[in-house]
């Protein structure tokens, strides 16, 4: 289950810090001015996930780095074309010389296009750009509990969207088959998840074949979520919004206007406040979070601008 967290008050720039049920990573989802990340959020972060890099959503990504260094571990930041250099540029406007190899390494994750992904190594002292690998598919980023997949959206610059998609999970019933839990409920759910029905499973002393006790397992599916930042409400991004998020458990997207500034939004690439809710129905998500306004508006005018993006939604 994803527990995401608004690290940025309303008038700040939008950062959103992404935890897990029963899991001690932390994901942070764009660097923007945020008050409420913490340190110790910055140093639990095992993966950065940008949009884009205009200001708002990377202007903290140097106190991120200022909490990070000498975690002694790898932290990913995954990003659009260009990603690379930019967050070698920023880190290059420091010195170094007192820090040492191995306090920090960040790897890269740079998206050419939507099967392409170009994987790069930056580490103290020198962070020169180490090239890695390649990654031909649209899979990011991916671990136990999830995967991450993306749409290269148009904000006049590639803009990223993320969907992040949590793996169904076998659960067991341990009360209703009388028995103590033990190795068996692995061997088990292993068993189910190869569909290897056969297996004999050895509970209490007792030989069983696993498709006799498969009927004390059930799945659980797991979750869904997705950040969608700027973006211009065009025909072409929606057919990719409703691509990569249909159905989608619970999404937050950027609204950056209220519906008397469309022009305005038209001409920067946004979203506006109908747009984005008119898009989020055309899903059918569950739960559709509109986030990151200007930072013109007063309180009023956002309650307006939240009014108008509950009405298209609902
Ligand atoms: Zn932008
Ligand atoms: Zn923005």
């Amino acid at each position: 289950m994803f527990i995401p967290e608004i690290k940025s008050k309303v008038n700040e720039d939008i950062s959103i810090l992404l935890k897990l049920d029963n899991h001690s990573h932390h994901y942070i989802c764009e660097c923007g001015d945020a008050s409420e990340l913490s340190v110790k959020d910055c140093q639990n972060a095992h993966a950065i996930f940008l949009s884009h890099t205009h200001i708002d959503h990377f202007i903290n990504f140097d106190t991120i780095l200022r909490h990070q260094i000498g975690i002694e571990r790898k932290v990913i930041i995954c990003g659009p074309k260009g990603i690379i250099q930019q967050v070698q540029s920023k880190i290059k406007g420091y010195h170094w010389n007192l820090i040492e190899k191995g306090s920090l390494t960040y790897e890269v994750r740079e998206i050419i296009d939507k099967n392409t992904i170009l994987i790069y190594e930056l580490e103290p002292p020198t962070w020169e750009i180490k090239t890695i690998g390649k990654l031909a598919k649209n899979t990011l980023f991916e671990n136990k509990k999830f995967q991450v997949n993306f749409t290269i959206l148009d904000h006049k610059i590639p803009s990223i969207a993320y969907l992040f998609r949590e793996f169904d999970t076998v659960k067991i019933d341990i009360e209703k088959s009388g028995f103590k839990g033990g190795k068996w409920v692995r061997d088990l759910k292993t068993a189910f998840e190869n569909q290897a029905e056969n297996t004999a499973i050895e509970v209490e002393e007792k030989t069983y074949l696993a498709k006799d006790l498969f009927y004390l397992l059930n799945i659980k599916k797991g979750n869904s979520l997705g950040i969608i930042m700027d973006h211009a409400a065009n025909e072409a991004n929606h057919q990719k919004i409703k691509n990569l998020f249909f159905e989608c458990d619970k999404v937050f997207i950027e609204c950056f206007y209220k519906a008397e500034d469309k022009e305005l939004a038209v001409a920067n690439f946004h979203s506006y406040s109908t747009q984005s809710g008119k898009i989020m129905k055309a899903c059918k998500v569950k739960e559709a979070i509109p986030v990151h306004f200007s930072r013109k508006y007063k309180e009023e005018d956002i309650e307006l601008l939240l009014n108008e993006f509950e009405n298209a939604f609902f």
